[in-house]
């Protein structure tokens, strides 16, 4: 599944739920539900969050860049006597380098919950209320949107490397596939456009 077509199912279903609890928006919280939406095909070195991130976009790069970062924190938590903080991070870009796309740690429940564990320490860090809600319906909708695909996701790595899908699934990239995320992104953006002058003047 493309990446807008995630990061649009990621906004729209926020604006959804401000909308149905009467909240305001909170933008801190669209950022974090779009960037969580996104940070799982950080294990693809084409995709939208690499487009940032990655000095070169191939494989290499990738492997080699992530593995980098890794052992920079794990030097950081090694000075630190340990801190599992910045351990936890190096272990996650380790993982990050050597996982390819939709086959290891990033489509999983573990690395949800890795993920989730390490965007809420950061917004204790930096005083931001609720990130680990945002951020988990953010990840949880891309792991869930692409289980809805024919390759599936290995949602119990590393304790079973068998690919879960729903029970109706579309070919990403076919035509019909395309179609069914132009339609979603299509009939997002009017709900969108249509709700959200009364959610920011709430
Ligand atoms: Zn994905």
């Amino acid at each position: 599944m493309k990446g807008k077509t995630h990061a649009g199912i990621g906004v729209l279903t926020f604006i959804a739920i401000c909308n149905s609890i009467s909240a305001r928006l909170n933008f801190s919280g669209l950022i974090i539900v779009t960037i969580a939406s996104l940070l799982p095909d950080i294990d693809h070195p084409k995709s939208i969050i690499n487009r940032y991130i990655l000095p070169f976009r191939n494989k290499s790069t990738k492997t080699v860049f992530y593995t980098c970062v890794g052992i920079v924190f794990l030097w950081y938590s090694f000075l630190h006597n340990g801190e599992s903080y910045l351990q936890s991070l190096g272990i996650t870009f380790v993982l990050i380098a050597i996982s390819s796309h939709r086959k290891g740690l990033t489509h999983s429940l573990t690395g949800l919950i890795l993920f989730s564990f390490i965007a809420g320490y950061t917004g204790n860090i930096y005083n931001i209320d609720n990130v680990i809600y945002y951020f988990m319906l953010g990840y949880g909708l891309h792991l869930v949107c692409d289980m809805g695909t024919n390759r599936g996701i290995p949602l119990f790595y590393p304790f079973r490397n068998k690919n879960f899908k729903l029970p109706i699934t579309f070919r990403t990239n076919s035509k019909v596939g395309n179609i069914i995320e132009e339609f979603i992104m299509i009939l997002g953006l009017l709900y969108v456009v249509y709700q959200l002058p009364s959610i920011i003047y709430r």
